[in-house]
């Protein structure tokens, strides 16, 4: 009896735990990035192989770049072929020497399966792998010990779109990564094994124009890391914590986020409270006006700067048009509010700037409301406050229906937003 348990203890502490922390949890290891940059990494698992070939080429005609994980003893074989996709320029990272579970890998040969596989990948490759990637992404208690004992950081993936199984369709295989595209996306793919994974390469030339279209650009997996957001655990913490409460917020007063996912602008139906303003048509907009009002996602903002958010913030703009349009909720309103202290970069997309006339109390909490956002999320946090504080005093932007949909309804040129005109 005390055996069976010592048994279940083992298996317990050297497979189930290390799977549930590593593998589900991702403690200590990539699976996701935070990126806020339109980056991914498509990465190759199993080769080098049947598909490499195919996978080279298509990566080359798009301009793409890839991670691939090969097996050390597929590489030994396939020497030219590991060599080929080095020198294409993409990354070269280790999947361990032969393609076994860790779930049947004792301490020395989980060792050595790092040890050989990363050798033997670098030998044929000239390339020496910094990732590694386990078969399956199975763990045990011992792997990431080998896995610092060789300098190797543990990756996994964010999506599967799932070109291991058979007999894929390569457009249903192409629209699934195109649907799945965000910012910091690893996508899991094959370039070997099964029936030849020729309908992963099939999927990616019609999948990258898709892709690149879309403003992504496909880099390696360590060039994705580069441009990571490292956040202390503090500020993690208080950044989940601030999303619920602003999700709260937006249902209490029904504000609408416009867009998808990596939409930067959120609308309400408000009346307005402030100093009458007269716009550059001669409306005036006073007290009592039912306006609409708008709200700037701050993660996606703040996390990105100016300048790389310009194309996020233009094509809400344009979604803003077709919902101002399209529904009944914001059919009858002429003029578009918000309140913000980005107000500068706001006059080049067609917002007016004015002063709100806000009481000293009504200032001092609207103002440490931006103020807390922008420290909750911008990733220099406090420091960047303490220098720029001056330049954080909220001011009022207004923007009316016609500006809306002159500048960005359908039909409307496409703006490219060059230098704005800064009348300050
Ligand atoms: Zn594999």
């Amino acid at each position: 009896m005390v055996w069976l348990w010592l048994l279940v203890l083992i298996v317990a502490i050297y497979w189930i735990v290390p799977e549930l922390a590593l593998h589900y949890l991702h403690l200590g290891l990539i699976a996701s990035p935070r990126v806020a940059e339109d980056y991914i990494a498509l990465t190759f698992d199993d080769g080098p192989g049947a598909a490499t070939q195919e996978v080279l080429k298509v990566l080359e005609r798009h301009g793409a770049k890839g991670t691939f994980f090969l097996v050390g003893s597929e590489a030994a074989t396939h020497r030219d072929l590991a060599a080929g996709i080095a020198r294409a320029g993409h990354e070269i990272a280790s999947h361990g020497k032969v393609h076994r579970s860790a779930w049947l890998l004792g301490p020395w040969a989980t060792m050595r399966q790092l040890r050989d596989g990363k050798r033997m990948v670098a030998d044929a490759s000239g390339q020496e792998p910094k990732l590694m990637r386990p078969p399956w992404g199975h763990m045990n208690l011992l792997l990431p010990f080998a896995a610092n004992a060789q300098r190797e950081t543990v990756a996994l993936w964010s999506y599967d779109p799932g070109d291991w199984r058979p007999a894929q369709d390569p457009g249903k295989l192409a629209d699934r990564i195109v649907a799945h595209l965000r910012p910091g996306q690893v996508y899991l793919l094959h370039d070997a094994g099964g029936d030849g994974r020729l309908h992963t390469a099939k999927a990616l030339e019609i999948a990258l124009p898709q892709i690149r279209e879309k403003g992504y650009q496909a880099v390696t997996l360590s060039e994705l890391l580069s441009h990571e957001e490292r956040l202390s655990f503090g500020r993690r913490v208080l950044q989940a914590v601030w999303g619920v409460w602003e999700l709260g917020f937006e249902r209490i007063n029904r504000i609408e986020r416009i867009g998808d996912v990596r939409s930067v602008l959120r609308i309400g139906r408000v009346t307005y409270r402030g100093l009458p303003a007269t716009l550059k048509d001669g409306r005036m907009v006073k007290e009592g006006d039912v306006v609409g009002e708008l709200h700037f996602r701050n993660p996606q903002l703040a996390a990105l700067g100016a300048i790389r958010s310009l194309p996020l913030f233009e094509r809400a703009m344009r979604e803003l048009a077709v919902l101002i349009q399209e529904s009944p909720r914001y059919r009858d309103l002429e003029v578009f509010f918000g309140i913000s202290v980005a107000f500068r970069g706001v006059r080049r997309f067609g917002f007016e700037v004015k002063e709100l006339g806000f009481t000293p109390w009504r200032r001092f909490v609207t103002g440490t409301y931006l103020r807390w956002v922008m420290t909750v999320y911008h990733p220099q946090g406090l420091d960047r406050l303490h220098h720029r504080r001056d330049q954080l005093e909220p001011k009022g932007i207004f923007i009316t229906r016609e500006t809306i949909l002159a500048r960005y309804g359908v039909g409307a040129a496409p703006e490219h937003s060059g230098p704005g005109t800064e009348e300050e």
